[in-house]
């Protein structure tokens, strides 16, 4: 590799993003360019959300050189050992990490001349459907917008909840009613007690709404409530901030603590989230996959992954349809709920924002 840059991006959000840990409006991410000696150019997004893992815009920035440095000079050829040597320093940085190692594979993948999915092996090369997610406000406004989504075709909702148990019931059954043909996602990122969530479950059960999934309904330490809560319920349970490593994969399972792994890229990296994946087949752990807020950069490799993987049950790819922006030009496109897969090499999308602070290292 000759010549790695990073600079700051500003992406807004259609509407505020509120979940039970916190709101946001703007995303403030970071793209990277990995140049390699022939010339062959790949991207990717760092797309920090500092509740999960203390990074921001800013940290990430800083730490940006020093972890670049590593790939300089090297064959992006050997990526598992350069991806390896990255984890070992960018520890506190895995959506840093991320974004380095999907432009590492996005400009290998370009001078090998095969879409990114590719590396990974073709396993699923269909177009698949994502949900679209439902941030935490009042039943009405949200009501509203599920309407709107299902209306275009949406068939899987993704409600966030975890602020107050009673009203999240009602809002989820105000949604079901108005929306009578949808399956739902529930996500309520940590935000319940052991007995909240209890009473959450039992009431999807007695109101009959179809959840295809219960994503991180308490505290990501409390491994041993989340493996009594899948043992009560029929809802199938899933780990998201209780999943941010390889280790903490191999821990769930050997607990049987949940049924399924929320995995994204930005908590992880993009080559734990490969072994992570994998490890979860073997052992017979259902795979969803999600993001954080971000552009279609990240999520274009999040797709790769299923794509190139296969076995994922359940998509929350939706995140580049409630920016208000598409800083993109080519790659996968949307076309309603589907996500179309794409046969140009690497990711297949060049990015044309720039800025004045702009780090460069060559
Ligand atoms: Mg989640």
């Amino acid at each position: 590799m000759k010549k790695i840059e990073a600079w700051p991006v500003d992406l807004p959000l259609k509407a505020s993003f509120v979940v039970a840990n916190g709101a946001m409006n703007v995303a403030k991410n970071i793209f990277v360019r990995v140049i390699l000696q022939d010339g062959s150019t790949g991207y990717g997004e760092v797309a920090p959300f500092p509740d999960i893992s203390g990074e921001d815009q800013e940290a990430s920035l800083s730490a940006f050189p020093a972890a670049a440095r590593g790939f300089l000079g090297q064959p992006a050829t050997q990526f598992r050992r350069l991806g390896k040597q990255l984890l070992e320093g960018t520890q506190l940085f895995p959506a840093l990490r991320c974004g380095l190692e999907t432009a590492l594979l996005d400009a290998l993948c370009r001078a090998m001349d095969i879409p990114l999915w590719g590396l990974w092996g073709g396993a699923d090369i269909r177009i698949r459907e994502t949900d679209v997610t439902l941030p935490i406000g009042t039943t009405d406004a949200v009501v509203a917008t599920a309407r709107d989504w299902y209306h275009q075709g949406f068939k899987t909702l993704k409600i966030k909840v975890g602020e107050n148990v009673e009203e999240d019931i009602r809002r989820v059954e105000a949604v079901s009613v108005a929306c009578e043909q949808a399956a739902f996602v529930i996500d309520a990122n940590q935000g319940y007690t052991f007995d909240q969530a209890h009473a959450f479950m039992q009431a999807m059960d007695r109101l009959h709404i179809p959840v295809q999934v219960f994503e991180q309904p308490v505290h990501r330490d409390n491994i041993e409530e989340m493996i009594v809560l899948k043992n009560l319920g029929a809802i199938p349970l899933a780990a998201d901030e209780s999943l941010r490593s390889l280790e903490d994969a191999r821990q769930l399972i050997e607990q049987k603590a949940v049924d399924l792994f929320n995995i994204k890229i930005t908590k992880c990296g993009v080559l734990e989230s490969v072994r992570i994946a994998e490890l979860a087949q073997a052992s017979g752990v259902g795979l969803m996959i999600g993001g954080m807020v971000e552009s279609r950069v990240a999520m274009g490799c999040s797709w790769g992954m299923v794509l190139g993987l296969g076995g994922f049950e359940i998509l929350d790819l939706d995140m580049p349809l409630l920016l208000s922006i598409d800083p993109i030009q080519g790659g996968y496109q949307y076309e309603g709920s589907f996500l179309q897969p794409w046969h140009e090499p690497g990711l297949g999308m060049s990015v044309t924002s720039e800025s004045d602070s702009m780090v460069s290292i060559e």
